[in-house]
């Protein structure tokens, strides 16, 4: 069983959504929980909600997968930033719960020269002072480590993980141009490296994959991402990703 969708714009709602990712075939998707490059959020509407919910079933749909804005940065310098960091987290926390049973997907930040150390440090105190027992998955995505991201190795995802109390409530997303472009050798050792992740993390906190190409060379530490088939990694690569035995039923998004 594979579950395999794309990002869908959340400007017309939750049904909206829905249809779309009905008309593209899709069983999961992935969606902004609010403007990722400001930070508002509509106002949820529960008859929009339940239309959603009776088209999710009917679809057959796997986990969706919900994206943080991109300005939400839990280990900033700058005490306003953190302090929007938090709210926003928790309001989305919040908002998630109208559609329980899914995935929230964070970017862990970036530490902007206070040092990893201290970047893992302020990122499991946000978690600790915002995770419930009662909500969502919470994912942090992993990184490509450019400028001062947090999150370019497993062990540094690993290290945030094991600070926080509530770590039964964290798990992983895998983005392929990410690991790619942070030095994993997907492309010729994809078994070497989830062999590394279950090491290091454990696969069963492995929860979702976002299938990104890279423009990128492995290692270059970029980010800048490349129609798949058309970047460094390739089709075949992302195909045998797809394909692994150890990733059945996770969701896959075609970001
Ligand atoms: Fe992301
Ligand atoms: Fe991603
Ligand atoms: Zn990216």
């Amino acid at each position: 069983m594979i579950y395999i969708g794309s990002h869908i714009s959340s400007s017309k709602g939750y049904a909206a959504m829905g249809r779309q990712a009905l008309k593209l075939g899709a069983d999961t998707f992935a969606f902004f929980t609010r403007n990722p490059r400001g930070g508002s959020a509509k106002e949820i509407r529960q008859e929009d909600v339940d239309k959603f919910l009776k088209i999710a079933k009917e679809g057959g749909f796997g986990k969706l997968v919900a994206h943080a804005p991109y300005t939400l940065n839990a280990c900033a310098s700058r005490e306003e930033v953190r302090t929007f960091a938090r709210e926003a987290f928790a309001d989305d926390l919040r908002r998630m719960e109208y559609i329980p049973g899914n995935y929230y997907n964070f970017h862990p930040g970036s530490h902007v020269g206070q040092g990893t150390e201290e970047g893992i440090r302020l990122i499991s105190e946000m978690l600790n002072e915002n995770l419930k027992k009662e909500q969502t998955t919470t994912l942090l995505e992993t990184m490509a480590g450019k400028g001062t991201e947090v999150g370019r190795t497993f062990e540094e995802l690993q290290s945030i993980m094991e600070k926080v109390q509530l770590s039964d409530k964290l798990g992983v997303c895998l983005d392929t141009c990410h690991v790619w472009d942070a030095g994993y050798d997907i492309v010729n050792d994809l078994d070497e490296v989830l062999e590394e992740f279950d090491r290091v993390i454990g696969l069963k906190r492995l929860k979702a994959i976002h299938i990104n190409d890279s423009l990128n060379e492995r290692g270059s530490h970029k980010d800048r991402h490349a129609r798949i088939g058309e970047g460094r990694i390739g089709l075949e690569a992302l195909v045998r990703v797809i394909r692994h035995p150890c990733l059945e039923r996770i969701p896959f998004i075609l970001e």
